[in-house]
């Protein structure tokens, strides 16, 4: 993909930074000796990393453009999430193994030593109010804690991070072992930082107001698809400037007295022309539910395109496999696609399913072919989409290439009937709607 970070490039990046803040232990480190001097060498060297690491998890979630593309939002999301956790561990195995090592060097102990820290070493009191605040964002995250949360408690919970960090930088220059003496190493350090923020300023700020301006984004109109779903058409100038792609989504904030407060990812559900957009929403919340009552001229900051879930064009035929409102980035990719196309749409009952009549037209006109795979499993007697199931609904399904959107315990069992009907995994693409 031209202008996308790819997975292995990220990793590759990330590895290369952590090699290069290894280095820079060792640059500054003359020699370790006894318990004392192996304990602090480790608190050193964890402490770098964890530095290292807060920018990392940082930059994932900074909606860069290129790295969003290729690595896609849902990845980043995971990794963000499992890095945070080493993370805090790297951040309480530096607090743990320095005040031990100076205890030992000191003879004298643990505690002893963290009085002496917190009171007489520069900014170590803010550094430690900083490990308290990302343990805590730590225990809203994890999942059990989350699942109670309202989404929007848990996403601005998020933004004491960037306290904590803050108050954690000034001791990292004023004690780390690193920086002391080393003017070129204190100097690339806070570069790091400062080329951090600037990221997320950037592209959280700058560049929604700046397409805001360029593209003046409105609502169209609303639609009512079934009882529970709408869509919402968005025009504005220029669109195709965008090059946003079927399959791709925009976080939306809706400019109301009640919306504008939240930004919420909905995927486009037909490809864009020049002035029109299209999102397809299903209500399951406050904000989802709101949508409905939106009125044409309202204006929106659009803030994307977001996601690496795009058809790669091969030779081989395409299997598109949506479960209920995950037929909107299919519906996108399905109208685009060129050569031999099947879109399989599993929905509980017919009044969920959306777009029947463009579905079918599009068939019809490009040669494809729809499934509609409607009722409860029990209605079926078996899972209607076990690898039984779809090599009989879609002879020669282990040749094809598979793009997958649907609730997240769909998308588990799916993958796995797909895997086993003999599409290899490399070629199972999905898009999952959580974050
Ligand atoms: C990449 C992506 C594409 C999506 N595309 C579509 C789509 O085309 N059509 C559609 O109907 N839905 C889509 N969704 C889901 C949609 O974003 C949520 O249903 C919606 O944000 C729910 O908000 P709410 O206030 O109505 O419900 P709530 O009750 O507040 O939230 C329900 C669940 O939605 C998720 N959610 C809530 N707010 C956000 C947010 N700001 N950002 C991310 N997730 C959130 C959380 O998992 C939450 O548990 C997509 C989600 C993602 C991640």
């Amino acid at each position: 993909m031209a202008g996308a970070i790819s997975p292995r490039v990220l990793r590759a990046l990330i590895a290369f930074g952590a090699a290069a803040v290894l280095a820079l232990w060792w640059h500054s480190t003359l020699a370790v000796s006894g318990l004392g001097g192996w304990l602090t060498g480790a608190g050193e060297v964890l402490g770098l990393l964890a530095g290292y690491g807060v920018v990392v998890l940082v930059l994932l979630m900074a909606r860069i453009r290129p790295v969003e593309r290729g690595v896609g939002a849902d990845r980043l999301a995971r990794w963000h999430a499992s890095g945070g956790r080493y993370v805090i561990g790297l951040v309480s195995g530096h607090a743990i193994a320095i005040t031990w090592g100076y205890a030992v060097t000191a003879h004298t102990s643990p505690a002893s030593e963290t009085a002496t820290l917190l009171s007489t070493y520069p900014d170590v009191a803010m550094a430690t109010a900083a490990w308290f605040l990302l343990l805590g964002v730590g225990v809203v995250s994890a999942r059990a804690a989350r699942r109670r949360l309202r989404y929007e408690t848990w996403y601005y919970l998020h933004f004491y991070t960037y306290l904590a960090i803050a108050l954690a930088f000034s001791h990292q220059l004023a004690v780390g072992a690193a920086f002391s003496g080393d003017p070129a190493a204190r100097f690339w350090w806070s570069a790091l930082y400062v080329v951090a923020a600037l990221l997320v300023v950037w592209y959280r700020v700058v560049v929604p107001a700046r397409d805001f301006a360029r593209h003046g984004f409105r609502v169209a109109g609303v639609r009512t698809e079934s009882p529970a779903t709408v869509s919402i058409y968005i025009r504005g100038r220029h669109l195709r400037e965008l090059e946003a792609e079927p399959g791709q989504f925009f976080r939306w904030r809706f400019l109301t007295r009640d919306l504008w407060w939240g930004s919420h990812p909905y995927s486009l559900s037909a490809a864009p022309s020049d002035d029109l957009m299209r999102i397809t929403v299903r209500d399951v919340g406050d904000h989802s539910a709101a949508l409905r009552r939106l009125k044409p001229g309202t204006r929106v900051l659009a803030e994307g395109p977001f996601g690496a879930f795009i058809p790669i064009r091969t030779s081989r035929s395409v299997l598109l496999l949506a479960g209920g409102v995950g037929i909107t980035p299919l519906r996108a990719m399905f109208a685009t696609l060129s050569g031999k196309v099947t879109l399989i749409y599993r929905a509980s009952t017919w009044q969920d399913i959306v777009f029947q009549a463009e579905l079918d037209a599009i068939a019809e006109a490009r040669g494809s072919c729809v499934h509609y795979v409607v009722g409860s499993r029990s209605d079926f007697g078996t899972d209607p989409l076990s690898a039984a199931g779809l090599r009989q609904l879609v002879p020669g399904v282990h040749r094809m290439d598979v793009y997958l959107c649907g609730p997240p315990g769909m998308t588990g069992t799916a993958v796995a009937a797909l895997t086993e009907a003999g599409v290899p995994r490399r070629r199972i693409r999905y898009e999952s709607f959580e974050f």
